[in-house]
Formats: C-alpha cells, structure tokens, sequence
C-alpha cells in the first residue's frame, strides 16, 4: 500500500481494503489473474496473426495495416478491452429473461445485452421488427416492464469498477512493455477523483478512466427442439414459443456459446461451471484465427459506428446497431461507450482540470502528468465533443503579464512552465491526443505493433500475463 496524496492505493493486483484484509484476484471485483492472462493470450496471437499467412482472410484488419498500423493497434486494444468486459459480463449472466428466436432456422435462446433480438437485429428493415418482449397480448404492466427494457444490463457501477481494471491493466501492459521497472497504482477509495496513477521515467501521471463496453457478444444456446408456450384450444396440443418472447433458462445445464451477429456463428465457452468460467473455456480454444475474427468482427462494427449517423448507409446502418447507447427500441442511451457519453466527457474533463490546478501546477520538479482514459473517444461526435478542446493551454489570471505594446492589441507574456495542458493526454484505443511529448512515447502504438509483429514482445507478454495467485 502506497500514500499518494493522502489516499490509500494498491499495486494493480493487490485489492488492500481499509481493514487491510488482502483481497485475492479472483475475488475481485473482475478476475485478475484470469483477465490478465486472457489480455496477454489475446495479444501475443493478434501478434502471430499479423505475422502469419492468414491476414487476406481478415480484410479489415489488413487494410488497416496496411494504411496505418498504429490505428489498427488501438483498434486492436479496444476489441480486446471490449472482450474482457464481455468476459465479465458472462460471468454475471443469470436465468432470468433469456429470449427465445427460431427464425435462424433452429431454435435459440439468446441474453442479450441490448433490447433487440442478437440474430433479427442486422436482418430486418426497421429495429423494431426485432424488438424483445413486445408481445401484443402482452399486458399493460409487461409493455411497461418492456418500454424500460434495453437488454440484461450490468448496474452501472459495477460497469465502471470493471472498466477501471481493464484499462488499467492494458495501460499497464503498453507502459511496462517499454520500462520494465514502472509501477502502476489503483486508487480504491471512491471519495477521491484519481483513478489511477503510473510512475515511469522519472514521471508520475494521474490517470482519470471513463470506460464502458462498445460492443458486446451476447451468449447463446442452441435448443434441440422448439419451446413451447400454452396449448391449443382447439387440440390441447403445445403451441410454439413465439420469436423474441422471454423464457427463464437454466443457464448452468446448457452448452453456451458467445454469438457472432454479422456472420451468425458463435464461439464455445461450455456451460457454467466453476469459479474461472468462462475465462478457462475460453482460454484453452484461443489460437491466431479465434482471435483475429473477434478483432475483425469488432472492427467491422466499431468503422460503421464511427460514420456520422445521418451519413451511415446499408450494411454500415444496421452494423452500428450492434453498439451500446443507440437509444430506444435498441438501447438506453446512457450507456453509450466511454467518451461517446457526455456525461463521461464532462465529468473527465472537470477531472483533468483539477487535476492540472491543483497537483500539476503545484509539481516543483514538473514531472507530473495527466490522461484522461477511456476505451473509445466521443468517435463521430469528436468533432462536437473533443476536438475544440484538445489542445487548450491554460493559466492562472495573475501569471499573465501585460507586455506593453504602444496602441497595438492586448498581449501577455506567461513562463512556459506556468501553462498547463487541460490534457497532457487523452489516451483512447480509437484516436490519442498527445500534447505531452513523453506520454506520446511512452504510449506510442506504432512502436508497439511494430515489436508486437517482429515478435519481440513474447518473452515479456508471457510474464506480464502469468501472474501466480497467491
Ligand atoms: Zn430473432
């Protein structure tokens, strides 16, 4: 435990509480030592898929390699950190309001994390052919139920606890791949505004996070005859469930998968069953291919959702469906994707601000920095949210003083050091503002990719990921 401006902090995998009990990673609020494992794997196989012959079987992912790949990395990173929330989310999954759809040919059942149907929603004209629990007969206390029903959600609390670890944890990763000896702290206490801090080269950087999950697989199970619901009146025989109805599911006597809606196949993840399900059944089927189609699926999605809403067209349309905060009949819109929420983006920049006035500005030595991170910037409303604001340079009124210029405009000069960035660093995994030139690289993701490809990082992403339970 560290004292880092009057608050307890713990190295990222030793939860302390203020009785100062340890906690064990897998009994943290994510699992660690799976999730860290699961976060080496990933990587340590894109690298192998960068590097193998399969590339012209992902055409996305090669074009963007091709044409910028440091942008692929990030790409990369946000599917990854997208999958460990998924993990996350699976592991919370529970009997309850899983939705029954036949139309695939077969008969499913699906738990969705948004309020439309996994299969239809990329396959029919409107989002609202596709809606779950809308039945017509339904009462009017269920189509009340209904109209608040946006998919199984996590509370989102727990969805921001989450998000800390997992961008801390890859953020961990980019830093210590470059400087073995940093160290990287979580602050625990939730009365205080940092989130986290790293230390490296001589510096210190307060790190404000604002993540959520953009793009979620939702788990499903292939059912090996129709569910029935009632019976007929005229025969007594069981009529057929019908499509995008709910059902409870005893999610722990069934075969899951995780669910591929734009090409309709799934992954395995076996039933539920132990306390490191599903990272173990995971883990053991990931080869290159595995992880090279979750990255291309989420970069098939993520550059239709980065298109301007009212400039989408066709596929790119009901692609973007896919992804959190759509608004209704798809999704509540106060789950948008990190910085895509305004509220995130207001609150983060509230954050670096104070962080500049009253740690950085007060830094003798000025080796303290600031980043605001998330998964995924405001992406096509940057140009509303971000952009105007990114390079902005403050300081205090008195440090301006008048230059005295005869009847020529108002001028002031200030002492460089007096300046402060309102953000040495926005670091998110789909574009990086870099106004500090040490962040920049020490983050650099072009360098990374470059190692990652010429397979210089195996050695120390094996050990970044193996980190023993104690
Ligand atoms: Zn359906």
């Amino acid at each position: 435990m560290v004292e880092l401006f009057g608050v307890s902090t713990a190295d990222i995998d030793n939860d302390v509480r203020t009785n100062n009990t340890k906690v064990p990673l897998s009994k943290q609020m994510v699992n660690g030592f799976k999730m860290r494992e699961l976060i080496a794997t990933t990587v340590r196989l894109f690298g192998q898929g960068l590097m193998g012959g399969q590339l012209a079987d992902f055409p996305k992912i090669n074009s963007e390699y091709s044409s910028n790949p440091a942008r692929l990395m990030g790409f990369a990173f946000g599917a990854i950190s997208d999958f460990c929330f998924n993990i996350e989310y699976v592991r919370r999954i529970t009997d309850k309001r899983w939705s029954y759809c036949a139309k695939a040919n077969d008969n499913r059942v699906y738990y969705p994390y948004l309020g439309v149907c996994p299969h239809c929603i990329t396959r029919v004209e409107k989002p609202t052919q596709a809606v779950l629990g809308a039945d017509s007969d339904a009462s009017n206390a269920e189509k009340e139920s209904r109209a608040r029903y946006f998919g199984n959600k996590i509370e989102s609390h727990h969805v921001g606890r989450i998000g800390e670890r997992v961008i801390v944890y890859i953020l961990d990763l980019l830093t210590k791949s470059r400087f073995e000896d940093s160290t990287t702290l979580m602050v625990f206490d939730d009365q205080h505004d940092v989130d986290a801090a790293i230390f490296f080269d001589g510096i210190g950087v307060l790190a404000q996070i604002k993540a959520s999950p953009l793009i979620l697989l939702p788990v499903m199970s292939k059912l090996s005859a129709p569910l029935t619901d009632g019976v007929s009146d005229s025969t007594g025989l069981p009529e057929k469930r019908k499509d995008h109805t709910f059902t409870d599911f005893a999610a722990s006597e069934h075969e899951l998968s995780l669910y591929f809606s734009l090409d309709d196949t799934s992954l395995s993840i076996g039933k539920k069953d132990g306390k490191n399900w599903p990272y173990e059944p995971m883990l053991s089927q990931l080869d290159e291919k595995t992880v090279m189609k979750i990255i291309e699926n989420w970069l098939s999605i993520y550059l239709s959702f980065e298109i301007p809403k009212k400039e989408r067209e066709g596929e790119d349309v009901s692609r973007a469906y896919l992804t959190s905060g759509w608004g209704a009949p798809i999704d509540d819109n106060k789950t948008k994707s990190g910085l895509a929420r305004s509220d995130n983006m207001m609150k983060g920049t509230y954050a670096s601000l104070k962080y500049g006035a009253y740690y950085v500005q007060g830094c003798q030595r000025k080796t303290l920095k600031t980043t605001l991170v998330a998964n995924i910037d405001p992406a096509h409303q940057y140009a509303d949210y971000l952009e105007k604001l990114e390079d902005i340079r403050w300081g205090h009124k008195g440090d301006f003083i008048p230059v005295d210029v005869n009847d020529g405009p108002d001028i002031y000069s200030i002492e460089a050091k007096k300046l402060t960035y309102l953000f040495d660093s926005v670091f998110t995994f789909n574009r990086q503002i870099m106004n500090d030139a040490q962040l920049a690289d020490a983050w650099n993701l072009g360098g990374f990719i470059k190692r990652l490809a010429n397979n210089e990082l195996g050695e120390f992403l094996e050990d970044w990921g193996s980190v023993d339970e104690e």
